[in-house]
């Protein structure tokens, strides 16, 4: 159920429904608006009666909801979610760029590559310390000692740091080092992974499933957010179809889709929805053309010489023109298109 407040409610209206609603043994989430403040509810197993909650003060609406999701969607919150990652915005006026290593191989590698992302005004740095990869043998990230650079990395040049965490230890691991929590696309639903992270003070960056519905992806960030997390940014990293000229197939319907759902960001990964080199910056001129809030992109001083991905990655000079491309798009689409 989703309570509805009145725009002239007050802050005690709305403590009192908290309150009712928690001695039922349940959560309240208010969403304070710009209009109103709406209350969702989660934590029933069947139906709450909303007779109970019709005539309290500053009630202007009990809903019953029919639709599995209860706090993504834009029935509890019509305006977009800004997430705030300290000073920098995902969901705002500004188009956010994540960009960075695979993963973080060296202090070398990373100061390189961060150097090239400061300078071109982005605000976000990403690297793998712990990487999800296929084989065992394969590079595993660099763990703490990569959480540690990256640290350095913020330090020195004031990006936000966005890195993975791969289960429940590591997120303790990432919350002391990083600004944002990557949940990786192969872990879109661990549950009790999703579930920690919405008991985190940090925002999380929810990739979608590799074969992942975009029901499945919304319940998975409804994961997040029924733990009371509720800044969340979605990105759609390409799925698995019976394509293969790329290594994943970049579902670039996915943003109007989600839009018309829910109130949450989302971004496009370019990188790994292509897997190739020369298909990174066409996709992601399309993905701000089709309103994205946001792009992750990966890139490498030496691609050839990467320890993960470096098909996909771009070179610093390519990174730049990536830029420059994308913020030209950026300027000239309606912002109808991004809200
Ligand atoms: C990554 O961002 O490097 C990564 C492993 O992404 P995904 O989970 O989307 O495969
Ligand atoms: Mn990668």
């Amino acid at each position: 159920m989703l309570i509805v407040m009145k725009v002239d409610a007050t802050e005690s209206d709305i403590a009192d429904v908290v309150a009712v609603i928690e001695e039922l043994g349940l959560k309240a989430h208010p969403m304070p608006g710009a209009q109103r403040t709406a209350i969702g509810i989660t934590g029933n197993q069947g139906t709450v009666d909303t007779t109970r909650f019709e005539n309290m003060p500053g009630v202007a609406e009990a809903i019953k909801v029919s639709k599995p999701y209860k706090l993504i969607t834009l029935d509890l919150r019509p305006e977009k979610t800004i997430v705030r990652v300290g000073d920098a915005t995902i969901g705002g006026d500004e188009l956010a760029i994540i960009a960075g290593p695979c993963a973080i191989e060296s202090h070398a590698q990373a100061f390189a590559i961060a150097e090239t992302v400061r300078r071109s005004g982005a605000r976000f740095f990403r690297g793998g310390a712990f990487k999800p990869r296929t084989s065992p043998y394969a590079f595993q990230g660099l763990g703490e000692e990569g959480l540690k650079i990256l640290a350095e990395v913020r330090e020195t040049y004031g990006l936000k740091i966005v890195t993975e965490a791969l289960d429940e230890s590591s997120v303790d691991l990432v919350e002391r080092y990083a600004d944002m929590i990557q949940i990786g696309a192969r872990s879109m639903q661990n549950f009790s992974l999703l579930r920690r992270v919405g008991r985190s003070r940090l925002p999380v960056l929810l990739k979608r499933g590799l074969s992942a519905m975009l029901d499945e992806w919304l319940l998975a960030a409804e994961y997040i957010m029924a733990e009371g997390n509720y800044q969340v940014v979605l990105c759609e990293r390409g799925v698995r179809t019976f394509a293969q000229h790329t290594r994943n197939t970049l579902d670039l319907a996915a943003i109007p889709a989600v839009r018309r759902i829910s109130h949450l960001p989302v971004i496009i990964d370019p990188s790994h929805g292509t897997g190739k080199n020369y298909m990174v910056t066409p996709l992601a001129r399309a993905g701000v053309a089709v309103g994205a809030d946001g792009l992750i992109i990966e890139v490498h001083d030496q691609p050839e010489r990467a320890l993960s991905d470096g098909a996909q990655a771009l070179t610093l000079e390519q990174y730049d023109r990536l830029v420059d491309e994308v913020r030209a798009i950026r300027e000239v689409i309606t912002p109808a298109a991004v809200s």
